[in-house]
């Protein structure tokens, strides 16, 4: 072992993120319900614009991301200066903990909040502070009291993950009055797009200079092996950020196909329907077996065991019948099991393999 050339502080602090598995050992047909994706996939536009991207791929792409900034201001009603784009909303969490976050320096995430927040404050030198929640709901009171002189950024997904609660307008506003100055609270809006008319927080980002919205194409448009997301901030903030951005981060079938895709209102709020028309059917399936969710706003219910041995045999049988889910013993809730809301067949196929464990339990 070479102990003369080590990495920064912090980074071997950092456990390995592990996705959503997708391969069942003996099974060829499986159902992935862990990983959040929209079971449809990507609609036939953004199809159409990807595949028409091939002959472009000798030429760099563009660095502003014009074009794809003027789709989102155009269609969400926000201001094109004020929007960046990054591989992933994941990579604008990284490009704010880089910029704003160093060593001595405390990044607020909640006990279940999604893992990046930790690993991209780890990776920046900085110090993640975990904070309780309240029966799986972000406590904006527990935050206000972690907070200190060092915070400099504060993590909340609304609607949340794994939980899929959110937190009210009001709460947030609340949150972000109290901060300490040098403080800026990120609005992660991964699932935003799932809740009818909701803004993922964006009139909060006009109306102050310390709150920032990251938003995905991974989820409701079904892009996640494209890597595509976007930030919503003060122009300070994010002229900052393009500061450390690299100036090729997104190639041309990104942009393109990002563009036809959130311009594609209708395919859009067809998934959102039937998402949500899922997700009642299967909450309800769940309850009426004695397995409790909290009632979520976004395309995954998480699904309540009396106990981890139960959720953990759950799991077990689910694999046996090639339905793979999300344990979420990673998040600090061991007896749960995170269900995407699939197609109607996997919902149905989902909630009859459940039924028959619970059986087979008597
Ligand atoms: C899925 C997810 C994202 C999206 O990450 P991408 O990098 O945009 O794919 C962000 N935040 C949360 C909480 C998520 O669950």
């Amino acid at each position: 072992m070479n102990k003369t050339i080590t990495p920064q502080p912090g980074i071997l602090d950092i456990a390995l993120y592990q996705g959503g598995e997708s391969h069942v050992a003996g099974v060829a047909e499986v159902v992935k319900l862990s990983s959040n994706e929209n079971p449809f996939g990507p609609g036939e536009k953004a199809r159409e614009a990807f595949a028409k991207t091939v002959h472009k791929l000798h030429r760099y792409p563009p660095t502003d991301h014009a074009t794809l900034r003027r789709a989102i201001a155009e269609t969400h009603g926000l201001d094109f200066d004020r929007i960046i784009c990054g591989a992933g909303s994941d990579e604008i969490i990284t490009f704010l903990c880089q910029a704003y976050a160093g060593a001595d320096d405390e990044v607020i995430h909640t006990e279940h909040g999604f893992l990046m927040y930790r690993i991209s404050a780890l990776a920046a030198g900085a110090t993640p502070v975990e904070v309780p929640e309240r029966e799986r709901v972000v406590d904006v009171d527990a935050i206000l009291a972690a907070c200190s002189a060092k915070t400099r950024l504060v993590f909340i997904a609304n609607p949340a993950n794994p939980t899929g609660t959110m937190i009210g307008g009001n709460e947030v506003a609340r949150l972000a009055d109290g901060l300490p100055p040098q403080a800026i609270l990120v609005l992660d809006g991964a699932y935003a797009d799932y809740v009818e008319g909701f803004d993922g927080g964006a009139a909060l980002v006009d109306r102050r200079e310390n709150v920032v919205m990251t938003r995905t194409f991974s989820k409701l448009y079904g892009l996640g092996g494209l890597r595509i997301g976007w930030g919503y901030g003060p122009k300070e903030i994010i002229d900052v950020l393009n500061r450390v951005r690299g100036p090729f981060n997104l190639s041309t079938t990104q942009l393109e196909t990002a563009e036809a895709a959130v311009r594609d209102r209708d395919y859009a709020n067809k998934c959102r329907a039937e998402n949500a028309r899922m997700r009642v059917w299967l909450a309800e399936a769940l309850a009426e077996l004695g397995i409790p969710s909290d009632t979520s706003c976004a395309n995954f219910i998480l699904a309540r065991f009396h106990d981890q041995a139960e959720a953990e045999a759950c799991d077990a049988h689910l694999k046996s019948q090639g339905l793979i889910v999300r344990r979420a013993t990673g998040y600090k809730l061991p007896n749960c099991l995170r269900i995407t809301i699939g197609d109607e067949s996997s919902c149905r196929q989902v909630a009859h393999a459940i039924a028959a464990f619970k059986e087979a339990k008597g």
